[in-house]
């Protein structure tokens, strides 16, 4: 398996959009308690004002009956305009006592509005107007909650969709770029990124690793005596056949053309050449549906720890082109030892 690329762009997308939505979620309900704030304070200004102006009219506290009957009165009509919020009215006199409240109680936080009164130009009390803040809050949180669920399941039903589109483009995106359209194999540009995840795994767990180069053996006759389909089928019945009988922890590669590397780990040298010797017989051995037999060179390299990729692949390079001098379809290991060779030229 090719090595994972990080955090994908669908992650870093669905993370973009959450955080908006939370952000939308936090910042929604602390505006509109801002909007709903200044709303009730200019109310309880204008009716403090009104108040105000009435009193003075009245004289203040000399007719207690008809002040808290025009304060209910006024206090109803902001009641309708601000939902949910009581008010309630205190009007001190010059020795700070109160003369008149109306309404019970309010719980904090209040917003509380002072106008001074003035009895012939000199000031003989105050009349304070409070409506309590808590409604607004309580407004607020609710709306919060319902903006966080609603934005909950928006990203959930919006974003499932198109990220599921662009998860699975990623995905095909990164197939095309790793694999070899026409067999389905990984293609050499993964070798690299694999070699180095599992040399540094066979070092650090003391495992071996071994490198298969094969090449089909007069191929380019395929092509001429068949077509080209044709020797496209054999590279691909070839990929399917050998895939088939390597280990699920082996990397089949097609190195190029009509040429593959396979990356086995776990193996060391001696097993590698068993698995050589059985892909040798099984490609020599299987029907391709031609009149002719196809067969393999190969070339193996035991790597030692530390070894570089290119100098595994150039070991068992050379050693394929010793098998193809040697006669073909046989193979050869990479420390300069033929062995195993078996089997006539094509
Ligand atoms: P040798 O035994 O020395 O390897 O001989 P060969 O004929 O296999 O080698 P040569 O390098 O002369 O020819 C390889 C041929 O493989 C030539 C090329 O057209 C063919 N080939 C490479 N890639 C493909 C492919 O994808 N499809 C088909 N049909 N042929 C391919
Ligand atoms: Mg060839
Ligand atoms: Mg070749």
């Amino acid at each position: 398996m090719p090595p994972e690329g990080g955090r994908s762009l669908a992650d870093l997308l669905q993370l973009v959009v959450v955080t908006l939505v939370v952000v939308m979620a936090l910042a929604v309900p602390v505006i509109h308690f801002d909007v709903q704030r200044r709303y009730l304070d200019g109310n309880l200004t204008t009716l403090s004002l009104l108040t105000a102006e009435q009193l003075m009219r009245q004289v203040i506290a000399r007719n207690p009956e008809l002040w808290a009957y025009e304060q209910g009165r006024i206090a109803g009509l902001l009641r309708d305009q601000v939902r949910g919020v009581a008010v309630r009215q205190v009007v001190s006199s010059e020795g700070g006592e109160t003369v008149v409240e109306i309404g019970t109680p309010l719980p904090a936080p209040l917003s509380t509005h002072r106008q001074w009164l003035f009895d012939a130009g000199r000031p003989v009390g105050a009349l304070e107007t409070s409506a309590s803040l808590r409604p607004l809050l309580r407004d607020s949180l609710l709306l919060a909650l319902v903006l966080a669920l609603i934005g909950g399941v928006g990203v959930a039903l919006l974003c499932r969709y198109p990220l599921a589109r662009l998860r699975r483009a990623e995905r095909d995106i990164r197939y095309l770029a790793e694999h070899d359209p026409l067999t389905g194999l990984l293609n050499r540009h993964v070798v690299e990124a694999l070699f180095e995840r599992e040399s540094a795994r066979a070092r650090r767990h003391h495992l071996q690793l071994s490198i298969v180069i094969f090449d089909i053996d007069h191929f380019k006759r395929v092509n001429d005596r068949h077509g080209h389909d044709c020797g496209d089928r054999v590279l691909r019945q070839l990929a399917g056949l050998v895939s088939r009988h390597v280990r699920a922890s082996d990397y089949l590669v097609r190195w190029g053309g009509e040429e593959f590397l396979i990356l086995s780990t776990h193996t060391d040298l001696a097993m590698a050449r068993t698995l050589v010797e059985k892909l040798r017989r099984l490609v020599a051995a299987h029907d391709f549906g031609l009149a002719q037999s196809i067969t393999i060179s190969l070339g193996v390299c035991g790597c030692m720890p530390g070894d570089g990729l290119h100098a595994c692949v150039g070991c068992a390079d050379a050693a394929m082109y010793r098998a193809k001098r040697a006669g073909r379809n046989r193979w050869c290991e990479g420390d300069g030892v033929d062995s195993g060779a078996e089997g006539a030229d094509a």
